[in-house]
């Protein structure tokens, strides 16, 4: 059927509906059999395919053909196959450790994306209610305003200066008029899409005003999903994070396949002529010096800290819909924030009034607004600007219900925050009468005459400049003032736009107090000492706007603050050098928002913004994190921002860049973990092939590369933040990750823990035999083993901080102590059960030589203690 040919009652009978909406249970019926309304996501891989995935690493196959080879000459002499169980065991936990992380990043994006589900305002029993936008149904009535998506392809049944932006379907970026009146066939072709005035469409946006509209399709049954089944495979974006790992890992794969091609030469050399045995021994040392060192899982692990992170976030109320804001809100150097709502409360009381007529005024504000009386009447809901004035006619005895009911509304212009105002027109007992409310020095622009003394009087320069003095004192209270006006029209104006807006009768004006909210006042300290600029952009007026910064410590003084239009007059270069200065900028509209983001990025800053009307959207985009209100952002605004604020609060945002920090630092202790303990592992297997012994064998290697290496190490990625983390400056963008030493370090405790190592096997060597010297020997393997496990726990440990003692750390990682002991307990297993005695080749050691083995581990930590001390002494030189 072709909606857009047929009336309005008529497309409601066909779909079953009418103005009052679906009822509920009717509502839930179809959505069962219709489906939810979303465009199908890609298909997710089968977990075969994901088994398939991981074996065919190329670590996993080198390991792979390593056991075919050894089963078969196993076979051929008639051995055991101890060496391929245990290469099939480390390949079957290999397998499912990374199944599990992927599920686990999976869904937590997953629940990201449950999170961010858009909502939409739907007709159902008669009420305006908001539900899930894929809950929505053929037949139901959905209520569009200025930020809305469009959330299906529907019928205008309704439309108050309704436009909407249907670029994304028709390329047409100049937001088209909606009307609600049946549209002709001119020629026997059918309508194209942009002119069917009629209708709205999915993935489309309302630019201004508001309407209703009844839905004729759903999810991909929509225009837009019909061109989405060629959209469906999305790319999946990977962070800068994420992409660096993925090349330090590549490039580390080469580097230690070059080391273990060394370590063959060297061994096959020695051993001249060469037969199967040692070519065999040899060639799975060098394997599983591969599969140990190369950190192919570090980009796993990314993604594992970073989705972590974004469920940490989420509890602090900072809902992120993509995955690069975590890291960018680490280095964060500039906060731009709304003042209404976000440094506010946004509950606004009328506190002062300045007019002849209160009732009058009040009559004004309350039929010139869209919030109601709930029905218990102790508060208005709705836009809370209008709320605090229909609270206030409530006041003075005027209820809205009754006005509006009184005093038909029978046209309007809505509120947007360029013009600053809004227009009414009602019908007073026959007579037409508009009401206008709007910012105060606006507002009397359009005045040319004044209510007083009960009369309509001439606005004289004497009255202007009353009312301005009073704006101006109310204003530097740090309230919002507001102002209303109106005059009698002889008939309904053909077009009711903004023309209107002119020879008004000023009424008068209140001033209205939105407290700040308590926890932004210590945010912005913690902005401060954090190194973090906050700037506060906002629609109000200087005064006020100069006052609440005042209160916030955001200025010391006024010259910190400047109008938006003075911006108009600035070039770019001129607006550059403005932003270094100026933190409040006041009476912005949207364009100057992405204005300044511009200016602030050019200087280099790491900028966030916050935004949420319709027309924020822009700067939203331009800034590196987009902040969208959760509360009372628009779609349209919540749709391209990398973050989502729940409780609309700036301190979240705080949290938000805290928290990011942390998740940077902890991704940084994993590497330096990582690469350290990989780094140990290649030089104890280099010195000992130089040296012709074994101090581990490969299944040693492949072991504790699996136990040890995994667990401790991503619990140090669940490291609570150190308490120094909002007193440093934010780490520049473009830093490199090994940024603050960590190739020294990596050097540096690599070489110890190989020490401490071969030092354990020499150990185990005198005790057994009395004397040291180059041979194998079985009870320095055997302790060689415990101390390279424990050496790697007790390296965990000392990385839970990079420049702090373990001793000032306040906090407690209960991930890394269980891991530790977890690992701790698998080890004594290993080393006591005969049968993995035998298939490890130990020797059962006495507790003394453990004792000693742990205890030449465990000197790892005192010096990495050390030379933090000497690190941070050199950095204070
Ligand atoms: P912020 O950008 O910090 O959220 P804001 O909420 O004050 O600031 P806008 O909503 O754009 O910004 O409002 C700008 C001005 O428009 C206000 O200072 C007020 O004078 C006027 N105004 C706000 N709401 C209304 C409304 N519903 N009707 C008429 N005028 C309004």
């Amino acid at each position: 059927m072709k909606y857009y040919l047929e009336t309005t009652e008529k497309v409601l009978i066909q779909m079953n509906s009418s103005k009052n909406g679906l009822k509920d249970k009717e509502a839930k019926r179809r959505l069962e059999f219709q489906g939810k309304n979303k465009l199908e996501d890609t298909k997710k891989e089968c977990l075969f395919k994901k088994i398939i995935n991981s074996i065919l690493d190329p670590m996993i196959i080198m390991l792979l053909i390593t056991a075919v080879i050894s089963a078969v000459i196993s076979a051929a002499r008639g051995e055991k196959f101890t060496d391929v169980f245990i290469i099939l065991f480390v390949v079957v936990i290999n397998t499912i450790m990374s199944l599990l992380q992927e599920s686990k990043a999976e869904k937590a994006i997953d629940s990201l994306k449950e999170m961010t589900a858009l909502k939409s305002k739907v007709i159902r029993d008669g009420k305006q209610v908001e539900v899930n936008s894929e809950d929505l149904v053929l037949g139901d009535i959905i209520v569009l305003e200025a930020g809305d998506l469009v959330p299906a392809d529907a019928r205008v049944i309704e439309s108050h200066s309704m436009k909407v932006d249907e670029a994304s379907l028709t390329g047409e970026s100049v937001p088209v008029e909606k009307l609600m009146n049946i549209l002709n066939l001119k020629s026997r072709k059918d309508i194209p899409l942009a002119d069917r005035q009629n209708m709205v469409y999915s993935g489309s946006t309302v630019t201004f005003g508001r309407g209703m509209a009844v839905v004729v399709a759903t999810g991909m049954n929509t225009e837009i999903g019909k061109i989405a089944k060629s959209l469906q495979d999305v790319e999946k974006k990977v962070t800068p994070l994420q992409r660096k790992m993925g090349e330090l890992s590549k490039t580390l794969t080469k580097v230690v396949l070059g080391i273990c091609l060394v370590v063959f030469v060297i061994n096959i050399a020695r051993n001249i002529p060469v037969d199967t045995n040692v070519l065999i021994t040899t060639a799975m040392t060098a394997i599983a010096l591969a599969v140990a060192a190369i950190p192919e899982g570090l980009p796993a692990v990314v993604t594992i800290i970073l989705s972590i992170g974004v469920t940490q976030m989420s509890r602090r109320k900072a809902l992120i819909r993509k995955l690069n804001a975590v890291e960018t809100l680490g280095c964060t150097q500039v906060i731009c924030s709304d003042k209404t709502g976000t440094l506010t409360k946004n509950k606004m009381t009328v506190e002062k009034e300045y007019s002849d007529d209160n009732e009058l005024l009040a009559k004004a504000f309350a039929l010139c607004s869209d919030s109601k009386m709930c029905v218990e009447d102790t508060h208005a809901v709705g836009e809370p600007t209008e709320n605090g004035l229909v609270e206030y006619a409530h006041k003075l005895g005027l209820s809205k219900d009754v006005l509006d009911v009184k005093y038909p509304r029978i046209g309007e212009v809505p509120f947007d925050s360029n013009r600053k105002m809004m227009t009414v027109i009602v019908n007073e007992d026959g007579r037409i009468i508009q009401y206008t409310k709007g910012a105060c020095e606006i507002l009397l622009n359009k005045c040319t005459k004044i209510y007083k003394n009960g009369r309509i009087k001439k606005l004289t320069e004497k009255d202007k400049e009353e009312i301005l003095r009073t704006n101006e004192e109310y204003a530097s209270n740090a309230l919002r003032v507001l102002s209303a006006g109106f005059r009698e029209l002889d008939k309904i104006p053909n077009k009711v736009n903004e023309s209107i807006e002119q020879d008004l009768v000023f009424i008068g004006l209140v001033g209205m107090m939105d407290p700040v909210r308590d926890e932004v006042k210590l945010a912005i300290e913690k902005c401060k000492r954090a190194s973090i600029r906050p700037i506060m952009i906002t629609g109000d007026q200087i005064t006020t706007a100069i006052a609440i910064g005042k209160k916030l410590k955001i200025i010391k003084s006024d010259e910190e603050a400047i109008l938006g239009q003075d911006l108009e007059e600035m070039s770019d270069e001129d607006l550059i050098e403005a932003v270094k200065k100026y933190s409040v900028y006041a009476r912005v509209q949207p364009e100057h928002k992405t204005r300044i983001v511009k200016a602030l990025k050019s200087l280099g800053y790491i900028t966030a913004m916050t935004g949420d009307g319709v027309n924020d959207a822009p700067s939203i985009k331009a800034s590196d994190v987009g902040i969208g209100m959760g509360i009372t952002g628009t779609n349209v605004t919540k749709n391209v921002s990398d973050v989502v604020l729940a409780d609309d609060n700036f301190a979240t945002i705080v949290n938000a860049v805290e928290e990011g920090r942390r998740i940077y630092d902890n991704v940084k202790k994993v590497l330096q973990f990582q690469l350290a303990t990989n780094m140990a592992e290649v030089l104890t297997i280099f010195a000992s092939s130089i040296l012709g012994i074994t101090v581990l064998s490969p299944v040693h290697l492949l072991w504790v590369n699996m136990i040890t290496d995994s667990a401790p190490g991503l619990s140090l990625g669940m490291e609570k933040a150190e308490g120094d983390i909002m007193r440093r400056k934010p780490r520049k963008a473009d830093e490199s990750i090994f940024a603050g030493g960590v190739r020294k370090a990596m050097f540096f405790q690599g070489s110890l823990m190989a020490i401490i190592v071969l030092t354990s096997f020499f150990v185990g060597q005198l005790i057994d035999t009395g004397h040291i010297g180059i041979f194998e020997n079985s009870i320095g393997v055997t302790m060689a083993f415990v101390t390279m496990n424990f050496v790697e726990m007790f390296h965990a440990v000392s990385m839970r901080s990079q420049k702090q003692l373990l001793c000032k750390l306040k906090s407690r990682n209960w991930y890394l102590i269980t891991s530790v002991i977890g690992t701790a307990i698998i080890t004594f297993a290993v080393l006591y059960i005969p049968a993995f005695v035998t298939l490890f080749g130990f020797t059962t050691i006495t507790i003394t030589e453990l004792v000693i083995a742990i205890a030449l581990a465990f000197l790892i930590i005192p010096m990495i203690e050390v030379s933090k001390v000497i690190k941070n002494k050199i950095k204070k030189k």
